[in-house]
């Protein structure tokens, strides 16, 4: 049973309910979830759902229909994000976690440790307990692998994770790692997952060999009904009669899971197919399928390994992986980060003073909004502005830490606006991030698709959804200033007639239903954000310069300029003129160069470059 608490309950009858529950013997759990407070019993309850709504305090009661509670959606209606360090699994950032099957030494585990890293991992596995088919195959290192992951950690900065095959273990791993599974053969050891309930790490709970979905909830809620929270479900494969891979990866698992629960999901391609060359598009497929993290092993040296040889990833094996993943993460609302701990660094230093905020235009909800969430993860609070030039005059005046501006879109080109502050302000990029852009069509519960006689929209959302409205005859389109204010408008009406173009989130803040997932012309719509800052705090690798210049008005002139960039070998990736103000038919470039500029090796083609144009500024190195 869960029981919603009125926003104006007082304390003192807060109390009271929960006096009279702790007589009636209830085991009893408190959670925030979508602003508001949940009392959910999960255990002996004795009153039905009526009797609870005629109590004071209690605006709403709702009897659990599954057998698991506290890991089901209807318990908890938000996505829960695991922290592992500075890592978070279930948030916008797809988690990718690496490493061999086995710790074997300390010189295999940082060789691979350094890889992994390199390529994007942001977690490492390596098992020091392992639980194998047979006895005479080699079981782990023990204390000593834990040791070892323990140096990882300290030398990299990457979190661990390690398997706990046994209770008597719990003590060295709170010592040592950050976060420990639950292998698939444990998967029902049920002294074990009451051992991890009582631990302070988060737990990867692999699905069993031949479990079902439901048992594997089950063996979750024995997790958090000890009080651990911190769950984290792996899919690995289910035993099949199909011989030609080593398990059957049921990445059908993902959209029920996402459907019975708020627990992240990670999917382990590894131990599912057990063949190296089966990995990669599993894991390729897991991200579409909306997997949160992936679990894979790599392996410098996969013919000795000790362990799992044959389904380890080269290290270059697995770099080519995440790339894809790169493309195909924002598909999904996603992005895989290859930035993401030294960001988490960069975040961290800051916390020990200054605000840790981004501004972004439009409402809660809007793609500026999931921009920020996206680049930063949760650990920058964004903050709603209005226009472009508040973002602008925020970062300046430091009322906040970062802007997030939108500057090209792949349908509709670049955001001059944007591209004008930059040259009238003194801010740095140091960052982007690319948002798909979805058009949902939204609306209230009750809303019929065929009800819907108008549709609320901004101007552009309009005009890239231009189909919808000429297969929709009856639907009158209502412009508005901003995608965001359209849901609003729609939330506020209470008109079950009118719909809001607008993104899946501001559907959940609204408490709308999304009819279409998207409803846009063309689905390769993505925007590209610019970070701003006043300056980037901390080192970080530079792969991309963007720079403004001006050359003379004279044949030639921005030939000779580019001249300069072939001449160094540099991709151009965009090339822009923008009027200059107040001088007619003359011009400044924006340039993106695949470059860091300011490097070294780069340091005579500055000197050119300088030499070469009338006025030169580097916007940003990133
Ligand atoms: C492992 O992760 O190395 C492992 C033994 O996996 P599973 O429990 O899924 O077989
Ligand atoms: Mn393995």
């Amino acid at each position: 049973m869960i029981l919603i608490l009125d926003n104006r309950i007082t304390q003192k009858q807060k109390e009271e309910l929960k006096s009279i529950l702790s007589r009636d013997g209830c085991i009893t759990r408190e959670i925030a979830d979508a602003g508001r407070t949940i009392i959910g019993i999960i255990a002996n309850n004795k009153k039905s759902a009526e009797e609870y709504r005629q109590m004071e305090g209690i605006r709403d009661a709702l009897a659990i229909k599954s057998a698991y509670k506290l890991v089901s959606r209807e318990f908890k209606s938000e996505d829960t994000m695991v922290k592992i360090g500075n890592v978070v699994v279930g948030g916008d950032r797809i988690v990718v976690i690496a490493g061999p099957c086995a710790v074997e030494s300390r010189t295999q585990a940082m060789t691979i440790a350094k890889e992994v890293k390199k390529y994007g991992a942001v977690l490492f596995r390596g098992g020091a307990y392992k639980p194998r088919s047979s006895p005479y195959s080699f079981q782990g290192l023990e204390e000593e692998g834990l040791k070892i992951l323990d140096h990882v950690r300290k030398e990299t900065g990457l979190g661990v994770v390690t398997e706990i095959t046994s209770p008597a273990q719990a003590e060295l791993m709170e010592k040592y790692v950050d976060a420990v599974q639950i292998g698939a053969r444990n998967m029902q050891n049920f002294e074990l997952l009451k051992c991890v309930g009582k631990m302070s790490k988060p737990v990867v709970l692999k699905r069993g060999l031949a479990s079902t979905i439901q048992e594997w909830l089950m063996s979750a809620e024995y997790i958090m009904a000890g009080g651990n929270n911190d769950v984290i479900l792996c899919e690995r494969g289910i035993r099949t009669f199909e011989p030609y891979t080593r398990n059957t990866l049921d990445l059908s698992a993902i959209p029920v899971l996402k459907k019975l629960t708020h627990l992240p999901i990670v999917i382990d391609p590894s131990h599912a197919t057990g063949i190296r060359e089966k990995v990669s598009p599993m894991a390729r497929a897991a991200v579409a399928a909306g997997a949160d993290a992936l679990m894979i092993e790599v392996h410098n040296d996969p013919d000795n390994a000790l362990s799992d040889g044959p389904q380890s990833l080269y290290p270059e094996q697995f770099g080519q992986l995440t790339r894809d993943l790169y493309v195909i993460a924002p598909v999904v609302g996603k992005q895989m980060d290859f930035d993401y701990l030294k960001k988490s660094e960069v975040i961290k230093e800051l916390g020990k003073g200054a605000a840790k905020t981004a501004a972004f235009i439009g409402e809660n909800g809007s793609y500026g909004h999931k921009a920020s969430l996206s680049y930063f993860g949760e650990d920058v609070t964004p903050i709603s502005m209005v226009s472009y030039r508040d973002i602008f005059n925020a970062c300046q005046s430091g009322s906040v830490e970062y802007g997030v501006i939108p500057v090209e879109n792949s349908l509709s080109g670049s955001i001059h606006e944007n591209f004008d502050l930059l040259q009238e302000y003194d801010l740095k990029i140091i960052g982007e991030v690319t948002i798909r852009i979805k058009h949902a069509l939204i609306a209230h519960e009750a809303t019929d698709k065929t009800a819907i006689k108008k549709l609320l929209a901004s101007p552009p959302a309009f005009s890239q959804c231009r189909n919808f409205l000429d297969q929709h005859p009856g639907i009158e389109p209502l412009p508005v200033k901003a995608n965001a204010s359209a849901a609003r408008h729609v939330k506020e009406s209470d008109d079950t007639t009118a719909a809001a173009v607008g993104t899946a989130m501001e559907a959940d803040l609204f408490d709308l239903k999304v009819i279409d997932d998207s409803i846009e012309d063309n689905p390769r719509n993505y925007t590209r954000f610019a970070v701003i800052a006043k300056e980037y705090k901390g080192k970080k690798k530079v792969g991309k310069t963007s720079i403004i210049f001006s050359t003379g008005n004279k044949p030639g002139a921005l030939y000779e300029v580019m001249k300069i960039f072939s001449l160094y070998g540099i991709n151009l990736v965009k090339l822009e003129s923008r009027p200059i103000l107040g001088k007619p038919w003359e011009y400044m470039f924006y340039a993106d160069l695949e470059a860091d500029i300011l490097s070294d090796t780069l340091s005579p083609m500055m000197v050119e470059l300088e030499g070469k144009s009338e006025f030169f500024r580097i916007l940003g190195r990133y």
